[in-house]
């Protein structure tokens, strides 16, 4: 009787790590399905490259929600900046369990190298998301599998241990070796974390989540264009660039009011909130000190198209 191929769940980043612990599992002949998440602050497009030019079966899920609410109530709290990465991580290999279930595979796996990321894979961390997940026993980590307990699907022959690896720490050394051993195609850069590791991004949404109090899809989206200025429960924002003007244009709701300066080149301005005379003039301001055609002048001679 033939054995029945194993089926695995992999989060998929669209990163070296994962990629290699995709190809890793490939090796041994297990049906892998990469899975990747689109929040409010981060989305799938490096997983698509990446998963398309290493020929990889990848599905997207779209947790943003979910996802919000770890990121304005962190159980374990946060790291450097706004990024709740023990939270965030455990929601996905949640919501990949729940996949899983449902859907019969075997087992969920992770590209997480152990002591890598000082908040989110170090030992304690690695062993709380498991048994936290509700995976324990089915959630495996194939690139640092060798230094951690042995899992259920290891014990039950569905992955060969002997074929998975034991790196740990923060070279990648072994990986890079490990890219031509695997023929993995494609990689981005190294990069860090998503927007939430930023520190001047966290600045900006926690003044959001404290002032505004329940954010839409479009406040986060607004927190990633342009400066922001702050009149109270009101948001100002201008746009630095040709594309950011745009962006602002495309992001404008139906209260809210863009400024633009009528005869002169300049940025373009939104409005969100109560729009009340001090606060348009207050925007007029701003619009005129970012252009440069008009920033030594008195904004109150100069003429605003008011959308
Ligand atoms: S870096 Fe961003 S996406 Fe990654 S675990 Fe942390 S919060 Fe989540």
């Amino acid at each position: 009787m033939t054995k029945k191929k194993a089926r695995a769940l992999v989060l998929f980043s669209g990163g070296l790590d994962s990629t290699l612990a995709v190809k890793v599992l490939e090796k041994q002949n297990i049906e892998v399905v990469a899975l990747s998440f689109v929040s409010y602050f981060f989305d799938d497009t490096k997983a698509k490259i990446s998963a398309e030019k290493n020929n990889l079966n990848l599905r997207s899920v779209n947790f943003a929600d979910m996802h919000c609410e770890v990121v304005k109530n962190p159980k374990r709290g946060y790291g450097k900046a706004m990024n709740p990465c023990i939270d965030c991580h455990l929601l996905m290999i949640r919501e990949a369990g729940k996949i899983m279930r449902e859907e019969g595979f075997d087992f969920v796996a992770t590209g997480e190298i152990l002591g890598q990321r000082p908040m989110s894979q170090n030992l304690n961390a690695l062993n709380l998301i498991a048994k936290e997940s509700g995976l324990e026993g089915r959630l495996l980590r194939p690139l640092s599998a060798k230094l951690l307990e042995e899992t259920e699907v290891e014990k039950q022959g569905l992955v060969d241990r002997e074929q998975l690896l034991d790196i740990s720490g923060r070279s990648r050394q072994r990986q890079f070796e490990l890219v031509k051993e695997l023929n993995v195609e494609y990689y981005p850069s190294p990069g860090g974390g998503c927007m939430l590791t930023e520190i001047e991004f966290g600045k900006k949404l926690k003044k959001l989540l404290q002032t505004i109090k329940k954010p839409t899809a479009s406040d986060f989206a607004l927190l990633q264009v342009g400066r922001i200025f702050w009149a109270g429960d009101t948001r100002i924002l201008v746009g630095r660039n040709s594309e950011e003007n745009e962006k602002l244009k495309k992001i404008k709701e139906e209260n809210d009011v863009l400024v633009e300066l009528q005869d002169f080149m300049g940025p373009i301005t939104l409005v969100r909130g109560i729009v009340t005379d001090e606060i348009l003039a207050e925007a007029k301001k701003i619009t005129a000190s970012y252009s440069k055609h008009t920033k030594e002048m008195d904004y109150k001679k100069l003429n605003f198209k008011i959308i």
